[in-house]
């Protein structure tokens, strides 16, 4: 019998099949090959809420653990995956830079904030007249790459390229039956498409369809993240991510031309530069109703978990949630009750 068997296989389920791999546990993925959210997400890595000047919660904790997540895993495969960036925020104004300046000061922020103000002329071809703050902390894991290379280099063996038939799936009591695979618990990492998980389908998944651009220009910076209207986030050999839309009505991956108008005018906001569009993709972020994630138990079965609900911060937060998951499951840490769903459990019974 094995331990565990993981469904999904985005940055959640990677996160958490590394939590197994470290502690020698036998477990397999389900996953298929489609694109997720983890595919498109510009992989950032930043501890602060840009528009408001905020910390994001529990900041420092979400940040420590996964950069040394990212690299203790970077370590076991043949490509670099993290990448150390800071992001320039343009500043539009006098106002935004003395809010920068007080922002820079707050004992929550004054580690991740630069105090004094990048010049304008710091970076070519975009224009910011009143200069940028910049978060010096922050970074870019590359998270598509991440994925295909865990998979092919770390579990080839343990995983089955399909997605779940709920039908096929037995939850006994003290196990779990999926076909002919016995485990003694299952973990669900979905993604927004839990939403047809009959098990946590009364969770309130709420889903945002983001929508990006990749661009090519020979005459930007590769060195910096730029966070305007929109981030542009230098991918290497002159390709930049540009995003994201934000759309809480059409949960489809498809792409749109309304979206794209709307990346392409934020993007001449501040960009002098020439470029050409090479691609343009569409995912949907599991966003929740409180925006904390969803993690924990089934009211009903034992040994099926979840751990989704990750928003705009799966890649920061998903290292340190895998770990508090499987404490959870495994030892005897209790899960912050912001994360538990056992806040919605009202929803399950109600149902
Ligand atoms: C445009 C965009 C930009 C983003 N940028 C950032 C960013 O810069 N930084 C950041 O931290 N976050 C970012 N995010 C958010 C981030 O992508 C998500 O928080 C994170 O990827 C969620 O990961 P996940 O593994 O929970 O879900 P997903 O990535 O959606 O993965 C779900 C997995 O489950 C599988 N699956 C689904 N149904 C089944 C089934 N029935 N059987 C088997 N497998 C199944 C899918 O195939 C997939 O493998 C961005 C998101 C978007 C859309």
């Amino acid at each position: 019998m094995l331990d565990t068997i993981i469904v999904g296989f985005g940055i959640a389920g990677l996160n958490y099949a590394d939590q197994l791999r470290k502690q020698n546990k036998d477990f397999c993925v389900i996953a298929p090959k489609d694109k997720s959210a983890s595919h498109v997400a510009a992989g950032i890595i930043n501890p602060t809420v840009l528009k408001r000047y905020n910390p994001v919660w529990n900041s420092e904790e979400f940040l420590e653990h996964a950069l040394q997540s990212y690299n203790e895993i970077q370590k076991l495969l043949s490509d670099q995956v993290l990448y150390s960036k800071p992001i320039y925020r343009i500043l539009n104004s006098i106002l935004e830079q003395n809010q920068w300046s007080v922002a820079a000061s707050k004992p929550l922020l004054e580690k991740y904030l630069t105090a004094d103000l990048i010049s304008s002329e710091a970076l070519t071809n975009i224009q910011s007249p009143f200069g940028y703050g910049e978060v010096h902390c922050s970074a870019r894991v590359a998270t598509e790459k991440l994925i295909e290379i865990y998979r092919e280099e770390i579990i080839k063996e343990f995983i089955i390229i399909d997605k779940i038939d709920y039908q096929e799936l037995n939850i006994e009591e003290n196990s779990v039956l999926y076909k002919n695979i016995k485990a003694k618990k299952i973990i669900f990492c979905e993604g927004f498409h839990s939403v047809n998980n009959p098990l946590f389908n009364y969770l309130p998944l709420i889903g945002s369809k983001g929508e990006i651009l990749f661009i090519e220009s020979n005459e930007l910076n590769e060195e910096v993240i730029i966070k305007g209207p929109i981030f542009i986030v230098p991918l290497g050999k002159n390709q930049f991510w540009v995003g994201a839309t934000f759309n809480r009505t059409d949960k489809t991956s498809n792409i749109s031309e309304e979206g794209r108008n709307w990346l392409i005018k934020k993007l001449q906001q501040n960009l002098l530069a020439d470029y050409k569009i090479i691609d343009h993709k569409a995912q949907v972020r599991a966003t929740v109703t409180d925006r904390r994630p969803l993690l924990g138990r089934h009211p009903k079965h034992q040994n099926a978990y979840i751990l989704n609900g990750l928003g705009t911060r799966g890649v920061m937060m998903s290292p340190l949630l895998s770990q508090w998951l499987y404490e959870y499951i495994e030892g005897n840490f209790k899960l912050p009750p912001e994360v538990d769903i056992k806040r919605f459990e009202n929803h399950y019974f109600r149902k």
